[in-house]
């Protein structure tokens, strides 16, 4: 018996990761899974009850405490948190900050972590975050590390922002991206660093369509298509 493919795509905020992942799920016929929506949901959970971000114990037992379940559907998937749908509440610029900041805490990965491995199904998985080739699924056929400048980071977000209907400014949207990419890559647990045997994508000067294929030629050489 195959095992289900797993195709790993990390990289910083804002690099197109999202829309890539869920391109190529839809060419191969792959579940989407996007791990940040997880960390996201703990960060709503701790927001929601109240207790102070430096406070990591009391992080630590909220989220512990937190039933999160990521339903890969399309065309959107869905989040839940404590049985709630809080696909859309997850993506407010509170709680992006706070995701970034509740990441940091070791036993908040641990939990997260399972349950990312749990949304392993058969034929296999895109799936996106910042330690998925290098934690998650180290064993994953093909890792991407998908970058692109800061300045073309942050101007595609507000353009996604505005699009969502969460107007935002450049100038604050680039200072959000920079402080997430500086915890990120620099927290102690799982930064943000391309995985060994990472294949490094720059889209900064092309399309989602191009990363894309430049991805589906690249499995092709590993021989991974075909096979789900
Ligand atoms: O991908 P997204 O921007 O939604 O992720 C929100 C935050 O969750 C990130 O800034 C990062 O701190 C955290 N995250 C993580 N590991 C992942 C995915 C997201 O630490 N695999």
């Amino acid at each position: 018996m195959t095992k289900p493919l797993v195709i790993a795509i990390d990289g910083p905020a804002g690099a197109g990761k999202s829309t890539v992942a869920q391109m190529l799920a839809r060419r191969l016929g792959l579940a989407y899974v996007d791990s940040g929506a997880t960390y996201r949901a703990a960060a709503l959970k701790v927001l929601e009850s109240g207790v102070s971000l430096e406070d990591e114990e009391a992080i630590i037992r909220v989220v512990g405490s937190a039933e999160i379940r990521f339903i890969p559907r399309q065309p959107q998937p869905q989040v839940l948190l404590d049985g709630k749908d809080v696909t859309a509440t997850i993506r407010t610029a509170e709680v992006t900050q706070a995701a970034s900041r509740v990441s940091r805490l070791p036993a908040v990965r641990k939990k997260l972590i399972a349950l990312q491995r749990l949304l392993l199904i058969e034929p296999g998985v895109v799936m996106e975050g910042r330690d998925i080739g290098t934690v998650v699924f180290p064993d994953a056929p093909l890792k991407i590390f998908l970058k692109a400048d800061t300045a073309e980071r942050a101007r595609r977000r507000v353009q996604q922002d505005q699009e969502q209907g969460r107007p935002a400014t450049l100038d604050d949207t680039l200072s959000e991206i920079s402080s997430r990419d500086q915890r990120d890559a620099q927290r102690q647990a799982s930064p943000l660093v391309p995985a060994e045997g990472a294949d490094i994508l720059d889209s900064t000067d092309i399309s989602a369509e191009e990363v894309v294929e430049r991805i589906l030629e690249l499995a092709r050489r590993k021989h991974l298509l075909g096979r789900q």
